[in-house]
């Protein structure tokens, strides 16, 4: 049987994506190699249309969090200083990156389950000089999309700079690079681009890299860029998730491009929650606090995380626990990925067998 994967990335690829890591072998000092990453580059350009003189998307190897490392660490200069916005663990996990890396930093906190808070955002920025605010964009914690239009309106009247961890909603929700004033803007290749894990990015604003200086090796996005720029690399690629990533891209151009894409996230997302609804589920969070492309839902009484997992998992679907101290009160449910109409209704119908009986914890 077909697994679904319904956790927020790694996603159940297309059988084309797949496929696509059968291409050739290949050298990453080959000219080929250049054209595959100059193509990666131009197709991640065109996803929100960005100026090509403007922002460069910096390829790496390595996960999300690789890319969302690289930004800060490579975005944030010396005599900088970031403030963190945090209201789930990918927010706190930018904090952590920050003091692993000694960079000028302080962080604002919201409850995981609420928005953040303009007003306490503000009083930092009166507080201290920042040139950055860094702030998860899709917190998939919750499954809440943060307000970035107010944070960018700060960060304006401010003079700072937006750097986002967008890698749950890049190629799924608006993001607006110059209104909000952004420096650099993380994301992966396993998300909502339908990629296979181990490539990621950072689309950074080309003027916003030359003041800063190194502070690691491997993930130095000045160091990329520049030979990136010239059809190179510093390092070996992961050959087989770009050839994967190619393809995903071209396919994600043909179904439509962002707002196809969103929409298929939306209406299966809508069609999940009305389900999970009608058996008595509610969504942690209103509708119009969410992402399309995830939602966290309350347990009902009577069903553990365990035994509704493993039920499901059982039908070929698998779904995402909650984390910390969410873990004992809600479960998640990713809308991502390669899923057709017909595993979506398989999926609705063993939501409806799974809830109709008590399975205990
Ligand atoms: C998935 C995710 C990451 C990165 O996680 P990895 O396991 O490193 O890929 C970072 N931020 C957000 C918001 C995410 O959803």
């Amino acid at each position: 049987m077909k697994t679904i994967l319904l956790n927020p990335g790694p996603v159940t690829l297309s059988r084309r994506v797949r496929d696509a890591m059968l291409r050739p072998d290949l050298c990453h000092r080959e000219p080929e190699f250049g054209a595959l990453q100059e193509g990666l580059r131009r197709k991640l350009l065109a996803v929100y249309a960005s100026d090509p003189e403007r922002w460069a998307p910096v390829l790496l190897t390595g996960s999300g969090t690789a890319a969302v490392e690289a930004m800060l660490t490579s975005l944030v200069p010396s005599h900088g200083r970031v403030l963190i916005v945090e209201n789930g663990v990918y927010g706190e996990r930018m904090t952590q990156i920050a003091r692993a890396h000694g960079l000028p930093h302080q962080h604002v906190t919201a409850a995981w389950s609420a928005p953040i808070e303009l007003a306490t955002v503000e009083r930092a920025l009166r507080s201290a000089a920042f040139t950055h605010i860094a702030v998860v964009h899709h917190e998939t914690t919750t499954g809440r999309l943060n307000d970035l239009d107010g944070l960018a309106a700060l960060a304006r009247t401010h003079g700072a700079r937006l750097l986002i961890d967008a890698v749950s909603s890049f190629g799924a929700e608006a993001i607006r690079l110059d209104d909000w004033c952004v420096d650099g803007c993380a994301a992966t290749a396993n998300k909502c681009l339908h990629g296979v894990p181990g490539a990621a990015f950072v689309l950074v604003r080309r003027a916003a890299l030359s003041s800063t200086e190194q502070r690691t090796v491997y993930l130095d996005l000045t160091a990329h860029l520049a030979r990136q720029d010239v059809g190179s690399t510093p390092f070996t690629h992961a050959v087989q998730a770009f050839y994967a990533w190619d393809e995903a891209l071209d396919e994600f151009a043909e179904e439509g491009g962002l707002w196809a894409r969103r929409a298929l996230f939306r209406t299966r997302m809508g069609r999940i929650s009305e389900r999970l609804r009608a058996c008595g589920v509610a969504p942690l969070l209103r509708d119009d606090e969410t992402s399309c492309v995830l939602r966290s839902f309350r347990l009902p009484p009577n069903h553990g995380y365990a035994a509704l997992h493993y039920r499901l998992k059982q039908e070929g679907f698998v779904i995402y626990a909650g984390q910390g101290s969410l873990s004992g009160d809600i479960f998640r449910v990713s809308a991502m990925g390669d899923i057709g109409e017909k595993d979506l209704t398989r999926l609705l119908d063993a939501f409806s067998t799974a809830l109709a009986e008590p399975l205990g914890q």
